[in-house]
């Protein structure tokens, strides 16, 4: 007796998508919940993992390529995490480190984040996971769910290094 397993193909098509920068709107948006993790949800998490080595990150988050969807990807060289609607679970401790920001570009800032984070969501195949993250990947993880309530790390400089900030890149526009 045999069995011929179906398997189903699907065609991804990968790219490379462009980046949206401060201060594009989308930016600033709250994303909207996935409701399943379609073929085209899928599609979308390869194509931000493509596009997120292409340009040397180590964290996306779906409006950073114009989409509004709760919807990020991370990789500090240890495997690749895709998150559908990531919440987080739990948080723990403090430290500060240098960021950056493939939305901000050149630009780096120092943010103080918890140092230990489990977060949840759904993976590509529509399984709800559990990450425990700690250091730059719980940052990474922190820095990514910011983006997907609007949140941009220019927002955690005090008043007047943010309008040092918006000094400089008036200047620049020029
Ligand atoms: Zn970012």
């Amino acid at each position: 007796m045999s069995f011929r397993k179906r398997i189903k193909t699907v065609i991804l098509t990968m790219k490379i998508l462009s980046i949206k920068t401060h201060p594009d709107s989308i930016l600033r948006v709250r994303c909207r919940p996935v409701e399943e993790i379609t073929p085209q949800i899928r599609e979308l998490f390869e194509n931000m993992h493509l596009t997120m080595t292409n340009f040397k990150g180590i964290g996306l988050a779906a409006p950073q390529v114009g989409v509004d969807s709760r919807i990020i990807v991370a990789d500090i060289g240890k495997g690749a995490i895709k998150l559908a609607n990531p919440i987080i679970i739990k948080v723990n401790g403090s430290d500060i480190m240098e960021e950056g920001c493939l939305s901000v570009p050149d630009t780096h800032i120092k943010i103080k984040r918890p140092c230990e984070a489990v977060i949840g969501g759904l993976n590509e195949n529509g399984s709800q996971i559990e990450i425990k993250a700690e250091g730059l990947l719980a940052r990474v993880l922190l820095h990514e769910i910011d983006h997907l309530n609007g949140k941009l790390i220019i927002d955690h400089l005090n008043v007047i290094k943010r309008i040092l900030y918006y000094h400089k890149m008036k200047k620049k526009a020029r």
